[in-house]
């Protein structure tokens, strides 16, 4: 299993992910990245390595998506807060299931 992680990227970026080779064009935002090399990673690369990251990249996209169409509401849109439970019922899946349980 690589070693992966999320990082911001401050700009849009295209590149090649740097497991599978396939083109990326990576939208400026948190992103998933090879520890070792720093380069990119793509979405399914991403899921198959870490899911757990995965997860949380797409509850934080869905998160920073809900702020935007919630700012100017009093009452958010029922579809965008069932959005917001499923990725984060998603995330809470992945992270009990792929991540070391502390030692007692
Ligand atoms: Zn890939």
């Amino acid at each position: 299993m690589e070693a992966l992680t999320i990082r911001y990227a401050g700009q849009a970026d295209s590149d090649a992910c740097v497991l599978c080779g396939k083109s990326i064009l990576a939208a400026a935002g948190p992103q998933l990245f090879h520890e070792t090399t720093g380069r990119i990673v793509c979405r399914s690369c991403g899921t198959r390595q870490a899911p757990h990251l995965a997860a949380l990249l797409d509850l934080a996209k869905v998160s920073e998506r809900a702020g935007r169409v919630c700012r100017h509401t009093l009452i958010p849109p029922m579809n965008t807060l069932l959005e917001l439970a499923r990725a984060a019922e998603d995330y809470n899946a992945k992270a009990t299931t792929h991540l070391p349980s502390p030692v007692a």
